[in-house]
């Protein structure tokens, strides 16, 4: 679906180490991202700095994130963060399924699991998918396709408006990726994720689900990502934690 705001969501991971950076890092995305009207900025830091983050931003252009979630309201789940929780800190997305909780032992079991909590607690679900390698044959296409049956199995159809998904292959994420994916590549799986949803549901669900890309986005590749990658938005990582480049991003995507 083409929406009017091109969404992007900022994955700052396990950074940065204090809340005065975190704090710093905000104040200066926020300088340029309320003033843009056709960007949705949503900003994921690390659990620790949600509530300061969230008290102290008064606006309403950025919306803020988690990068995880467990699959349970409340209990005995040491060391875990609930739905609810977030909910009463004015998060409104959660990062479902990045493939660096993947590579931790997070199965499409959990995944599912979290998708449907998340959705019950009416958070909207960034549900990441990607392939660590592509190969003549075809099989990651195979592959990403179980991914994303396995994540939304038994998803109710009325759901999928809570839905983005965000394709981001594995070899093209980090640091110590040695490739960025082409635009081509996007455009191809945007098609296939589409394809997928309306064999699972149907064409129309299909057509209005969000999909993203992530993997190694930056200021100079951002804006033709979102066009010719036929995207709805970004994920980004490592350029999210350098307001500078950040908000150069957002102006790319936003002219
Ligand atoms: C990510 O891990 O979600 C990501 C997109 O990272 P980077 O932009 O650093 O490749």
């Amino acid at each position: 679906m083409k929406m009017d705001k091109k969404i992007i969501i900022a994955n700052w991971k396990m950074n940065p180490n204090s809340l005065k950076e975190a704090k710093t890092i905000f104040n200066d995305i926020k300088v340029v991202a309320s003033k843009l009207q056709s960007i949705q900025t949503v900003i994921c830091p690390p659990f620790l700095y949600l509530n300061e983050l969230t008290k102290s931003y008064k606006g309403h252009r950025i919306k803020f994130g988690a990068q995880n979630i467990f699959w349970e309201e409340k209990g005995s789940y040491t060391g875990e963060i609930s739905p609810i929780m977030l909910k009463n800190l004015k998060t409104e997305y959660v990062i479902i399924g990045h493939s660096e909780r993947r590579s931790l032992g997070e199965t499409d079991s959990d995944i599912n699991k979290k998708i449907k909590i998340a959705l019950k607690n009416d958070l909207k679900v960034v549900l990441c998918i990607g392939e660590k390698e592509r190969d003549e044959e075809g099989v990651y296409l195979e592959f990403l396709e179980n991914q994303i049956k396995n994540a939304l199995n038994r998803v109710p159809k009325e759901s999928l408006g809570k839905i983005l998904i965000a394709y981001e292959p594995i070899w093209a994420i980090g640091a110590e990726s040695k490739e960025t994916a082409t635009p081509l590549d996007v455009y191809e799986i945007v098609i296939l994720v589409r394809k997928i949803l309306s064999k699972i549901y149907n064409r129309e669900v299909a057509s209005k689900i969000q999909v993203l890309y992530g993997g190694s986005v930056n200021f100079k590749n951002a804006k033709e990502l979102v066009e010719s990658g036929n995207v709805e938005g970004l994920l980004v990582g490592r350029e999210s934690l350098n307001p500078e480049k950040f908000n150069k991003l957002l102006k790319a995507v936003s002219e």
